[in-house]
């Protein structure tokens, strides 16, 4: 940072320093890119609203193995009637289960550690563009300070105060979800359990996540549409009361409990002159499970080398940061195929057609597909393989082309 007549100069500036921002200021700053963190609370990781789930390719980007609460190989999937499915492979590791407040500290850790700076308790208050640079007006613990950069970020989540500063639009569906974290209650190691059904988890699906030392998350998401005036809270009291279920439920212990918002779908321009929102300020979580920091992370491995010629060469105009955010392009369509996919065998399917789909995922040759060809991080080609090759899915696959179509 250098100081040019009493305002603070750099050349990025992230709002947000979750680990989308802490993952980007580590890029940006190891490529000697001077970057400074904003981050409106007292600390890194708090307030937590998070499953805890980090893919293996995410994991392996920041090296934070030791944050690692539990490895997870397979999940029990139930229908609405209690049909059980197993997917997954014991001694395989799908995802892991981590301590979201130490992994988002060790991300940022990391970013301080190649140079970006961070300043807590403080939040933008005004941002001015120019040709020449983004003026900013922060308030930094109470007292108003004056910033300059070249490039405004914001990696500030659902609510992004810049995506909303700047008009950018909104992502294509807010869910929210709400999760505890207990004790008392019992299951397989290493695998995570999800419930559908109506009454509980209208569209999407409910969880349980083992956190290892006998506790575990049990969360439920859905979009508001859905939920038809019933709150997430009340759908979480639903599940652990419901009569098939009630007797897993029965010893547990709330230990916390939370509730936040999910954005799945990019927005069409997260980019203007020299502003860009990334992660969830972008609409970069999954339609499918809602996981946003395994697509935060590819979505800056995607742009890094660009984005930083670009700030070397300060050509951060509109049409500079649009080739800069190309990429975004083919996660917008990836995002709404999987969405078309998720609508059709989960979210508009009633109790009954679902229970149908489980029963066709539980026979052999099925699960075997599913096993084969599943990946939770890219769930289009298990969808049209299973509408291609089970019979009883082909009546879907002309729904499925045409939605697909248009996604
Ligand atoms: C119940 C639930 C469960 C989830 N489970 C998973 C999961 O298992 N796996 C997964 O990958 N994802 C999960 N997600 C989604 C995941 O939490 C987000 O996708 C991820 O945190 C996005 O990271 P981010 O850095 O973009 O935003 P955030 O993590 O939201 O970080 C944004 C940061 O910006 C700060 N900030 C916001 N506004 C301002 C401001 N005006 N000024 C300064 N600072 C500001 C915030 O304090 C925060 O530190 C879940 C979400 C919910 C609600």
């Amino acid at each position: 940072m250098v100081t040019v007549s009493g305002k603070n100069v750099y050349q990025v500036v992230i709002i947000g320093a979750g680990p989308v921002g802490g993952r980007l200021a580590t890029e940006l700053s190891s490529r000697g890119i001077s970057t400074l963190m904003i981050e409106e609370h007292a600390e890194i990781g708090r307030p937590f609203q998070c499953a805890g789930l980090v893919n293996p390719p995410a994991m392996k980007m920041v090296g934070l193995e030791d944050t690692i609460l539990q490895n997870v190989d397979g999940a029990l999937i139930h229908s609405p009637s209690g049909i059980m499915v197993p997917v997954g492979k014991d001694g395989r590791t799908r995802t892991h289960v981590v301590c979201r407040k130490r992994f988002d500290q060790g991300v940022v850790a990391q970013a301080m550690e190649s140079g970006a700076h961070l300043w807590l308790l403080s939040k933008p208050i005004e941002a001015e563009v120019t040709d020449e640079c983004v003026n900013l007006k922060v308030d930094r613990e109470g007292e108003i300070v004056d910033l300059k950069c070249a490039l405004l970020v914001g990696a500030d989540g659902a609510h992004s105060w810049t995506r909303r500063y700047f008009k950018m639009g909104r992502p294509k569906e807010m869910m929210v979800g709400f999760q505890t974290d207990v004790s008392g209650l019992t299951g397989k190691d290493n695998w995570l359990e999800m419930y559908t059904g109506r009454d509980f988890a209208p569209g999407l699906f409910a969880w349980v996540i083992p956190t290892g030392n006998n506790t575990h998350r049990i969360g439920i998401w859905s979009r508001p549409q859905d939920l038809d005036g019933k709150s997430v809270e009340q759908c979480y009291n639903d599940l652990i009361s419901h009569p098939l279920w009630s007797k897993r439920f029965e010893n547990v212990k709330e230990i916390a409990r939370y509730c936040g918002p999910v954005p799945c779908g990019v927005i069409r321009r997260p980019y203007k002159d020299r502003v860009m929102v990334i992660g969830d300020a972008a609409g970069m979580a999954k339609p499918t499970t809602g996981g946003g920091i395994g697509p935060g992370f590819r979505q800056i491995e995607a742009i890094i080398e660009k984005l930083a010629y670009c700030i070397g060469r300060d050509k951060l105009k509109s049409s500079n940061l649009s080739s800069v955010c190309k990429p975004f392009k083919s996660f917008k369509k990836e995002q709404d195929r999987a969405r078309a996919l998720r609508d059709l065998l989960v979210t508009i399917p009633d109790d009954d057609e679902l229970d149908s789909h489980f029963r066709m995922f539980n026979r052999p040759e099925v699960l075997d597909l599913i096993n084969k060809v599943g990946d939770i991080e890219h769930p289009v080609p298990l969808g049209m393989t299973l509408l291609r090759k089970v019979p009883e899915f082909r009546k879907l696959a002309l729904k499925a082309g045409f939605k697909l179509l248009f996604a």
